[in-house]
């Protein structure tokens, strides 16, 4: 596996590549790999002559200091997976590199997308994810990028941000991963204490019989059962819950309003942030 850390040398490679018609799936992460990220990769793998990982936590699409100091950073056992599989090249830029002088992020406007969920609790937070993948992709020019539905939101807005610019890249959207209990796989997850490990597969629950309540309830009711889940709970703190459209993310507040429905939900195990979603 090839591992860059420079913008010249990805970009000599890569133009190599182009040369002789190859395609490139580009799946950017912040790192400490799990199977989530891998089931991306071997998505990638199946449609690409060239696969780039890319790994970059990027600081200005985190709203909150500590959730950046504390990310977990695990470069050698990254490394050591993406072999394993047969990844073809591994991207590390420094902040520097992908940054230069100013440690800012744009300002985007993604036709509302961004105020919405985890815009309306992260804020900035899409300005920083538009900054470094507008970045990424107008460095990489992958053929396709690809994405992981359990953050739904931010594919949304990747797509909005490549139509905007007309940029000729697929945007490929892979099912979330989960632990066999039900836990949405996440980089977070290796934060967690034993007892918020043990509470966490809660949030998937719900969601499930979310889908089962949603058959024979209406929404306030639903929105008012979820409250009370989390009311007492002692290790999980509900920030937001919510059904919308998943073509505008709109909140729905009654059936009638959309054909088509995703539960999206986040909480606080401690100071872990941790997010869901489920289609029905
Ligand atoms: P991150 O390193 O958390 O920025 O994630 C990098 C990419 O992997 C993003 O597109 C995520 O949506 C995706 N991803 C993270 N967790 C999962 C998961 N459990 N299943 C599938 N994709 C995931």
């Amino acid at each position: 596996m090839f591992v860059f850390t420079t913008k010249k040398s990805i970009e000599v490679y890569l133009n190599s590549q182009k040369e002789s018609q190859k395609s490139i799936g580009f799946v950017p992460t912040m790192g400490a790999l799990h199977q989530g990220h891998l089931s991306l990769v071997k998505e990638a793998q199946l449609k690409n002559d060239v696969v780039i990982v890319s790994i970059f936590v990027n600081p200005t699409q985190f709203n909150n200091q500590k959730d950046l100091e504390n990310y977990p950073i695990t470069l050698e056992e990254d490394t050591a997976m993406l072999k394993a599989i047969n990844c073809t090249a591994l991207f590390i830029p420094t902040v520097s590199e992908m940054y230069e002088t100013t440690l800012t992020a744009s300002s985007f406007y993604f036709d509302g997308l961004e105020n919405v969920m985890e815009g309306e609790f992260r804020s900035g937070h899409f300005n920083g994810v538009g900054t470094i993948i507008k970045r990424f992709f107008e460095m990489l020019m992958p053929t396709r990028a690809y994405f992981g539905e359990k953050d739904f939101q931010q594919v949304a807005i990747v797509k909005k941000l490549v139509e905007k610019l007309s940029m000729p890249i697929e945007i490929v959207c892979c099912p979330v991963f989960r632990e066999h209990d039900g836990l949405a796989m996440s980089s977070r997850n290796r934060l967690l204490s034993k007892d918020q490990r043990a509470a966490a597969p809660f949030i998937h629950e719900v969601l499930q019989h979310t889908k089962q309540r949603f058959k024979t309830q209406n929404i306030s009711e639903i929105n008012c059962w979820i409250e009370s889940q989390f009311k007492t709970h002692s290790h999980l703190k509900l920030e937001y819950f919510c059904i919308a459209n998943p073509l505008n993310l709109q909140e729905i507040t009654s059936k009638k309003a959309s054909k088509n429905h995703r539960a999206f939900i986040a909480v606080f195990a401690g100071e872990i942030r941790l997010i869901d979603t489920l289609a029905f």
